[in-house]
């Protein structure tokens, strides 16, 4: 089987790129590097440089292979640009799935799995959050995810496009051969900015807000290992090529952290003393986000490997010691 990996060269889509191939599927990427890297490319995939919103680009892509089904990483996901520049989030979140949908019917292939997003949901009722709780974005990238979604299912009901949504929780932890792993500019996410205290590039970890309605104060997430991530596109492919109709699934581990937690591991990992200061509440930012993810265990079969958060961080300490600049190619 022949996979397109739109964002393949990014930080989720190399980890599920690594897993395709492992499994035996011939796998093509397109990617524009507008954040991914060229060394996160693994040796034994097909890679287009170009970008979505390209018709012509795409389309020569799709003549060119034979295409069974699309995974669909390639977005722009940072939640404070896309208030600031909420239209360059729906140029490329909104507009460059346009075009892969209208390419993809133009070649008859009909199979999408694609990134969403726990931010779809906003501020939850309850915790954990299923599939089937009201979703409120209260962000322009959340927005722009939703949107996609709502794009999918009008293309399945006009043209029977088959897709599966997977709105991912905290995605972290790295590839187990230490060749890939996080690497984004800026950096936002939690882990990685915590681990680059002990290495020496920052002097401390901030805490954003500490009087939260938590058991410490601070926020509670759900962190999930990318490469369990990776296996649960590999097994929403299945499900569609199975002939099964259109889904959505939440992808987390059920367990929350608060952010004192995860730094107190990081420091369990590393042995590091890892300087942590408390600092202002960053705005938008829920109290707390854990997922269901019965559905996707149940329909999919997904089993989540690495749930471990001790396991999880030292595998991200694992890539960010031996590559403590990424992959310097920016
Ligand atoms: P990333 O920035 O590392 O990867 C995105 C990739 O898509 C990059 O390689 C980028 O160059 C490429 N790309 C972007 N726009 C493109 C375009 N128009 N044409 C071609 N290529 C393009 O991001 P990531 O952290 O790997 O996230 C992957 C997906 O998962 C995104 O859609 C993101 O919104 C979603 N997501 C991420 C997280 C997380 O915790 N990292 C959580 C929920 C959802
Ligand atoms: N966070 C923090 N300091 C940082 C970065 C993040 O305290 O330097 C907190 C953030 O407020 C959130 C949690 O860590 O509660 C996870 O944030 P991240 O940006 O990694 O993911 P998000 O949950 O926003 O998708």
């Amino acid at each position: 089987m022949t996979v397109l990996v739109c964002g393949g060269a990014g930080y989720i889509g190399s980890h599920t790129v690594y897993e395709l191939i492992d499994k035996g599927d011939d796998v093509v990427i397109v990617d524009s590097l507008e954040t991914g890297h060229i060394k996160a490319v693994h040796k034994d995939a097909k890679f287009y440089k170009g970008d979505i919103r390209d018709k012509e680009f795409l389309t020569n892509v799709f003549d060119k292979e034979n295409i069974d089904a699309v995974i669909h990483f390639a977005a722009n996901s940072l939640v404070g640009e896309s208030m600031v520049n909420p239209l360059k989030y729906y140029d490329n979140n909104l507009y460059g799935t346009k075009v892969l949908l209208e390419v993809m019917i133009e070649h008859d292939v009909k199979k999408i799995v694609f990134s969403s997003t726990a931010a779809t949901y906003g501020e939850p009722e309850r915790v954990p959050i299923l599939e089937t709780d009201k979703t409120e974005p209260t962000n322009t990238y959340g927005e722009t995810k939703l949107s996609m979604e709502k794009m999918m299912k009008w293309t399945d009901v006009a043209h029977g496009l088959k897709y599966v949504a997977l709105r991912y929780f905290n995605a972290c932890g790295a590839h187990k051969s230490g060749e890939i792993g996080e690497d984004h500019h800026p950096e936002t996410h939690l882990i990685p900015l915590i681990l680059q205290v002990p290495l020496g590039k920052r002097e401390a970890i901030s805490v954003f807000g500490n009087d939260y309605d938590t058991k410490d104060g601070t926020c509670i997430r759900d962190y999930i290992h990318v490469t369990d991530l990776a296996q649960a596109h590999i097994l929403a492919v299945d499900y569609l090529m199975k002939g099964n109709e259109s889904n959505v699934f939440n992808l987390g581990n059920g367990v929350g952290f608060t952010v004192n937690e995860v730094i107190e591991t990081a420091r369990k990992v590393t042995g590091k003393e890892i300087k942590a200061v408390m600092a202002e509440r960053r705005a938008g930012d829920p109290a707390q986000l854990i997922a269901s993810s019965e559905k996707a265990k149940t329909v999919l079969g997904w089993k989540p490997e690495h749930a471990d958060l001790e396991e999880i961080i030292a595998s991200a300490w694992k890539w960010h010691s031996t590559h403590p600049d990424g992959y310097m190619d920016k």
